[in-house]
């Protein structure tokens, strides 16, 4: 069986064979196919040692050098783009094309972090006092870490690695345990793009070397992504460690729809977002709410054949809408999740459960199901189910659903349908979610922008990429400078230095 190793120091790296294992699934046909090393603290000290002693010559290194080794990353991950979306896919379970938007929405950070030279100039300002100039630069941090989820196996460690890297860090990734081979790929390719050995190692694991990571003194400072409990322990710890932390968490993302909302294209929008990649997305849309009866059953009446109409498959059909969810224990908390919706007395419109692909019944298939007359109460509505399950919330008043997306304990995203450009604006004014779409279901920022949610759906201050990601991972410095004129010596003061 494949064996998944660490790569630290350009190569990989194994600590025999009595190191702890877990496995690796095709999704497709639920059958294990590869088994991943798991590392302990020793592994981890391996890895911080080579990071180490790489940092300071690469940080040495003139920002336009480091810019052209992204640029060459960037274009072999181009390269290798087909390679790499079928094995992200045969481990995640994404169709193909998905994954290769994975790999793209990552690409485009690598593309940002092409400008460090640029994103690094400090700011100077001359004569800010008798013969004082004051200039503040950006400097890196030394070595960082990043923990990712298994939903976007490519795009959330470059969201982290591409500006770690570029701002002259040293950067180890601790990629899902569920679908670490796309991490380790994208590491070599770092490598053959002339990245020094030990400025990008991946260790794989679980909670054991999360927490050597978050405890270890060298490590200064951590970008974690995956579920919102975990997310606030590892930033809680990372923090009282002394670590910079950035710590985004789950996802409930509600999709408003405004009775003059153009129905046929927010159908069409709802139906990628709800059901894409199986609903395992932090900016899916797993809650519409439709303003007023009308609205919701016109909606409704839409919303059905569309769904019937969707194509569950695997990763490699190219006709597939989306394909099996990531685990056998994740499509059992997502059947018990639907039972739970009926249970609460929620409307199950479309039962998605007990669905089985043809010639791949051991696959973690679920067929897409729907839900209406969700209400606020219910604890399917209160959590994050991600999967293929779309939530119909009815609310009387446009009021009453901007109140329902920012008294949901999470606020990753939201989405507002219609024409109505005062009501949109009201909406975004008011809406307590960090990311908000206007007529565009998953409102994702473009890499030169940041990401990043409210409430429970992130800790800590800066976002991801953007200015974030560049202020997240470097540190300033300020510097007030004097030169000597010569002339007399201006008298000793013991007052706090002020400019008048
Ligand atoms: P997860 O929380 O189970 O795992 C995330 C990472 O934490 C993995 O690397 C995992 O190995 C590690 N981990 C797991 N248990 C741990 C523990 N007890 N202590 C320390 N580390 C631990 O998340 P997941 O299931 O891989 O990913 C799905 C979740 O991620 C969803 O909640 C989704 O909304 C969220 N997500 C959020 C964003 C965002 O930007 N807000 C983006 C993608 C995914």
């Amino acid at each position: 069986m494949r064996a998944i190793s660490h790569f630290i120091d350009g190569s990989s790296v194994s600590a025999g064979p009595q190191a702890r294992r877990g496995d690796v699934y095709d999704p497709n046909i639920g059958r294990q196919q590869a088994w991943v090393e798991l590392a302990d603290a020793a592994m981890l000290e391996r890895a911080v040692a080579s990071a180490k002693a790489a940092q300071p010559a690469w940080a040495a290194m003139n920002p336009q050098r480091r810019a052209r080794v992204m640029f060459e990353f960037k274009r072999l991950i181009e390269a290798n783009m087909d390679a790499l979306a079928h094995l992200l896919a045969s481990e995640h379970g994404k169709v193909v094309s998905d994954a290769k938007g994975d790999i793209q929405r990552g690409l485009d950070v690598v593309e940002f972090a092409c400008g460090v030279p640029h994103l690094m100039k400090g700011e100077y300002t001359e004569g800010a006092g008798p013969g004082i100039d004051v200039y503040s630069l950006r400097q890196p941090l030394g070595v960082a870490a990043g923990i990712t989820p298994f939903n976007f196996p490519a795009m959330i460690p470059l969201w982290m690695l591409a500006p770690a890297i570029a701002c002259g860090n040293a950067f180890i990734l601790k990629p899902s345990e569920r679908d670490p081979s796309t991490g380790v790929r994208l590491a070599e390719l770092a490598i053959e793009a002339g990245l020094p050995p030990g400025i990008l190692n991946v260790v794989h694991g679980d909670k054991v070397v999360v927490d050597a990571i978050l405890d270890h003194p060298d490590i200064k400072a951590v970008s974690f992504v995956g579920s919102s409990d975990i997310a606030q322990q590892v930033y809680a710890r990372g923090a009282a460690a002394g670590k910079r932390m950035q710590c985004m968490g789950g996802a409930k993302n509600h999709g408003i729809v405004l009775p003059d909302a153009d129905l046929d294209q927010t159908v069409a929008d709802i139906m990628g977002a709800a059901y894409g990649s199986a609903g395992e997305r932090c900016m899916a849309l797993p809650v519409v709410v439709p303003v007023g009866e009308a609205t919701a059953e016109a909606l409704r009446a839409k919303l059905i054949p569309a769904i019937e109409a969707l194509r569950v498959g695997v990763s490699t059909d190219a006709e597939a809408h989306y394909g099996p969810v990531v685990s056998a224990a994740h499509k059992a908390k997502i059947e018990q999740y639907i039972q739970m919706g009926v249970d609460e007395g929620a409307e199950l419109v479309i039962d998605g459960r007990g669905f089985k692909l043809q010639g791949h019944e051991d696959g973690y298939f679920l067929a897409p199901t729907l839900f209406d007359r969700v209400t606020p109460d219910m604890q399917t509505y209160q959590d994050e189910i991600f999967g293929p399950v779309l939530q119909i919330v009815r609310a009387p008043t446009v009021e009453a659903a901007i109140d329902l997306a920012s008294k949901h304990q999470y606020g990753n995203g939201v989405a507002i349908f219609t024409r109505n450009g005062d009501a949109a604006r009201e909406f975004v004014s008011q809406v307590e979610v960090g990311m908000v779409g206007i007529n565009v279901p998953i409102p994702v920022p473009v890499s030169y922008h940041s990401f990043g949610g409210w409430k429970r759906s992130g800790f800590g201050d800066l976002n991801q990429y953007g200015m974030d990601g560049i202020r997240f991972f470097t540190r300033t410095k300020t510097v007030t400078a004097r030169w000597p004129k010569g002339g007399p010596v201006t008298d000793q003061s013991f007052v706090i230095p002020t400019l008048r």
